[in-house]
């Protein structure tokens, strides 16, 4: 009797526990098909990447290591290899097919017999494109560590080829997860005259996962944490770039919008290194744009701010200080370039800003009308940026300036101000020159404003937070100076 009763209950919790699993099985099933759960507990809508085919190539391997440290025996082949196979442990839990260019330490360089005149290099990226081609890949994805001369340069960035609208957007969604990595650098995705981009005819991006020559950087990227955490952000950037492919597939507006090329709109904020009136602690604030700031060198805050603006996102300038014709001397700052000074004193000052400022991408002058159109003067500052890949900006302060000829001769990436935006300092009329500046970007598909931190700083900077979201929903591009004079930045892959 006992025994009975004992295999009733048996026999029920049999068919319950039975009946239970089946449904579970089928709400799983229900439910897989949207909903995939990855490794690191995130949740990928799968529906965008059914039938995508996602090509990820890990940047060189085998005989080419690319940029290592090999005494601390760090390659960059090895990571770029590691971060590929965890996006395709997290992808291929989702609809999409993965493909990947290589899955151990090799290269694919002919033989020479069969190379011709081709570079090792070249005919190595030929095999990796063509693999992509005959797979008929949807977007081609390759991974790089990147390095520099300049130490304190960090953060991932993705590059695009600028004449590929989905290139552009792929970059884009995969900056934006890159950026949330935490105390990541914040860069925005930028265009990049790459072998890789040029020859694809999928959408295709150059993901530099950070730098090798910074120590902190180094390490980081040595972990499996932070290595999980690169692979997945790129994981979610494609996943939002088929998603807004699919959006994009039910409003034939929004294809438009993005086949279409954005006037483009950079702004310098001239004149940190010191800190008064508010000013400069508003314009940190403005860290989601990307502003562009220029730093005076021999100020009490010069390298407190030229770390702090790299921290936080910003792009850094030297604003480097040159003798004006008239205008109060109170005004120019110490250590400036003057009219008197022999080309080694010349080369001395810019020496010591470059030293306090070691993250500066490029130059503008602080008043200089005496200077800039001073061709022997100008000669031996064009030289130390030439020989640091440095850029200029003329501020134009002097109508004859002589800065555009002795930079092209030189071979130094010049542009010029397009507008001062706070010449008046009341909020009205620079919230209209924001404005005006847009209009001109329209025009000339450019433009490049400077504003100030000084007395006007705290107007500058709040008719700078209530207009740049303006100009973005009137669909013009706001980027960093360096996009426009560089074009692009430049790294042998
Ligand atoms: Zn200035």
């Amino acid at each position: 009797m006992k025994k009975l009763i004992v295999l009733t209950i048996q026999k029920k919790t049999i068919i319950v526990a039975s009946l239970l699993f089946v449904s579970l099985v089928i709400i799983f099933l229900c439910f897989e098909h949207q909903l995939i759960t990855d490794t690191f507990g995130d949740t990928f809508n799968s529906s965008a990447l059914a039938n995508k085919k996602i090509f990820i190539d890990p940047g060189h391997g085998g005989e080419d290591p690319g940029c290592n440290d090999p005494r601390l025996g760090i390659y960059e082949k090895d990571i770029n290899l590691i971060v590929g196979q965890l996006i395709r442990e997290i992808l291929k839990k989702t609809e999409a097919e993965i493909i990947m260019s290589r899955e151990n330490d090799r290269d694919y360089v002919l033989p020479k017999d069969q190379r011709g005149n081709l570079t090792k290099k070249l005919s190595d990226l030929n095999i990796r494109i063509k693999m992509a081609e005959d797979a008929k890949a949807d977007v081609f994805v390759s991974l790089h560590v990147n390095t520099t001369k300049k130490s304190s340069y960090s953060g991932a960035e993705a590059f695009y080829n600028p004449a590929n609208p989905y290139s552009v957007l792929l970059a884009q969604n995969i900056q934006n997860h890159l950026r949330n990595i935490p105390n990541m650098t914040k860069r925005i995705a930028k265009p990049g005259d790459y072998y890789i981009l040029n020859n694809t005819s999928m959408p295709s991006v150059i993901v530099e996962m950070g730098y090798l020559s910074n120590s902190k950087e180094k390490e980081l990227l040595m972990k499996k944490s932070y290595q999980e955490n690169l692979a997945l952000a790129i994981s979610r950037g494609l996943v939002d770039y088929f998603e807004n492919l699919a959006l994009e597939a039910e409003t034939p507006a929004a294809s438009q919008d993005l086949a279409t090329v954005k006037p483009k709109v950079a702004i310098i904020i001239d004149d940190l290194g010191t800190s008064y009136n508010g000013g400069v602690e508003k314009i940190f604030e403005l860290y989601k744009y990307p502003l562009s700031l220029a730093i005076m060198p021999n100020m009490d805050n010069t390298e407190e701010h030229a770390l702090r603006a790299e921290r936080s996102g910003f792009e850094v300038l030297i604003h480097m200080p040159m003798e004006p014709e008239k205008g109060r001397s109170s005004w120019l700052g110490p250590g400036a370039i003057e009219g008197t000074m022999s080309r080694e004193a010349i080369i001395s000052n810019l020496n010591k800003a470059l030293e306090q400022i070691p993250n500066a991408v490029g130059l503008n002058n602080h008043m200089g009308s005496l200077i800039t159109k001073n061709r022997e003067k100008m000669l031996p500052v064009m030289e130390v940026l030439r020989d640091h890949e440095m850029f200029f900006i003329d501020s134009g302060t002097n109508a004859d300036s002589v800065c555009r000829e002795v930079a092209k001769e030189i071979g130094v990436p010049f542009d010029k101000r397009t507008l001062f935006l706070d010449s008046k300092y009341d909020y009205a009329s620079i919230r209209g020159e924001i404005l005006h500046l847009a209009e001109l970007s329209r025009v000339n598909g450019y433009a490049i404003g400077i504003g100030h931190v000084g007395p006007q700083g705290l107007n500058t900077a709040k008719a700078l937070a209530d207009t740049l979201p303006l100009l973005e929903e009137q669909g013009i591009q706001l980027v960093f100076v360096s996009e426009l004079v560089m074009g692009s930045v430049q790294k042998s892959l």
